[in-house]
């Protein structure tokens, strides 16, 4: 295959993330990956054939990663907030009705998290049904495909159910697009599905989804079988075992370092902090869906320190006000009183690592896709991190990049 002519990403300030900011700082991409990176002046001295694309007024960052999210929600008419089992009770009773918009939803969330400068999406719906909308948006991403038991059979009918599902799902898919399972919550998956689809998925290699300690009826579910998730769920009846949700989870191996676990937003203990650790999950965090739904504050100062992987998440658009990932995350930084620079990573390089994609994406380095975002932020800015976040979050961004394919553009560069 003929090499396809190199490209000059260039910007007033690169950010890579994983190393030092460049002012005026060029990354060179070739065959959708990025093959140099350097000053501009360096890098177009060395490759005087590349096309340049040169942005002085803008910064140049790694797109962001949404380590969870539903594609499937639109911002009209969601359920209203306030505790979880009440809004999971509402959106049970409309799920019928919304059949009729998931996919235009699915189509109009991914639209709204490029044009916010994401550039790789895991979402989780049921069956995997968002999947066709985030194969075509040009986002890289993997849809965790849920599956509910109940309808399927005996834990065995329904593993393998959802195992050739995901197999099915995965045929003819774009090459960076990919699907996986979902064990939804400890409330909708009795425990041998969750412990028989865990093995299988691990045995075959792959990655898992799960919602975890999200809600304080999930905790008062799990520990003492009672409660509002008792009264939606009446006939799931392997609550009550006395303990938290996270040692529920270890006990029936959910946790390893190939699952993401969504929220671990309600009483998430010292002593759960610990089997997170040890156990190696990544989570995912999701504070503005957390506070819409009063389901608490993640600790998620306290689980970076430990070593747990933690990424950022927007939910879906029923219980989170936009698409926008640098929006959570700025959030997440006034919350949790984190600087700029960790923030960016932690919608970025943090999540690709929560994700275990760190190899490919997430920072701007040597032998990873170019997927990048440029921000309408200033180049001279004090504190870079911080001020893209905080463009980002409003708006600013001016193009999105996925493997070195513009997805999203709104501005032209000075050189053309
Ligand atoms: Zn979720």
């Amino acid at each position: 295959m003929p090499e396809d002519r190199a490209t000059i990403f260039a910007a007033g300030l690169l950010l890579p993330v994983s190393s030092p900011g460049i002012r005026d700082g060029a990354l060179l991409v070739r065959n959708r990956r990025i093959t140099g990176i350097g000053t501009l002046a360096d890098i177009g001295r060395e490759n005087p054939d590349a096309d340049v694309r040169y942005f002085p007024h803008y910064t140049m960052i790694p797109g962001a990663v949404n380590a969870h999210a539903h594609l499937g929600f639109r911002r009209k008419d969601a359920p209203e907030g306030g505790t979880f089992s009440g809004w999971l009770a509402r959106l049970i009773e409309r799920l019928t009705e919304k059949e009729a918009w998931t996919a235009e939803a699915a189509r109009d969330s991914a639209r709204e998290a490029i044009e916010a400068g994401t550039t790789f999406m895991a979402e989780s719906s049921p069956y995997g049904e968002c999947l066709p909308q985030l194969a075509e948006s040009g986002l890289a991403g993997t849809v965790y495909a849920e599956f509910f038991p109940h309808e399927l059979g005996t834990p065995e009918e329904a593993v393998e159910f959802i195992v050739n599902k995901v197999r099915k799902l995965r045929e003819g898919l774009p090459e960076r697009v990919d699907a996986q399972v979902s064990v939804h919550s400890p409330y909708t998956v009795d425990p041998e599905s969750s412990r028989l689809a865990a093995r299988r998925t691990r045995a075959e290699g792959g990655r898992l989804a799960i919602h975890l300690s999200e809600s304080p009826e999930e905790v008062e579910f799990v520990r003492d079988g009672t409660g509002g998730l008792t009264d939606i769920f009446g006939s799931n009846d392997w609550g009550g075992v006395g303990v938290s949700p996270v040692r529920y989870a270890q006990s029936i191996e959910l946790l390893a370092p190939q699952t993401v676990a969504a929220h671990l937003a309600t009483r998430v203990s010292e002593e759960d902090i610990e089997i997170l650790a040890r156990t190696g999950v990544a989570a995912a965090h999701c504070p503005r869906s957390n506070e819409f739904l009063g389901c608490g504050v993640s600790p998620v100062p306290q689980m970076m320190e430990r070593g747990v992987r933690v990424g950022m998440g927007t939910d879906g658009l029923w219980s989170s006000p936009s698409m926008n990932l640098f929006e959570e995350t700025l959030f997440a930084v006034k919350l949790h009183g984190m600087n700029g620079a960790t923030g960016l990573r932690l919608a970025t390089l943090e999540g690709a690592r929560a994700l275990g994609i760190e190899a490919e994406t997430g920072s701007l380095e040597v032998g990873k896709w170019a997927d990048l975002a440029l921000v309408e932020a200033p180049p001279d800015a004090e504190d870079p991190g911080r001020e893209v976040l905080e463009v980002a979050a409003n708006g600013g961004v001016a193009a999105t990049v996925v493997g070195g394919n513009p997805i999203y553009g709104r501005i032209s560069d000075s050189t053309r």
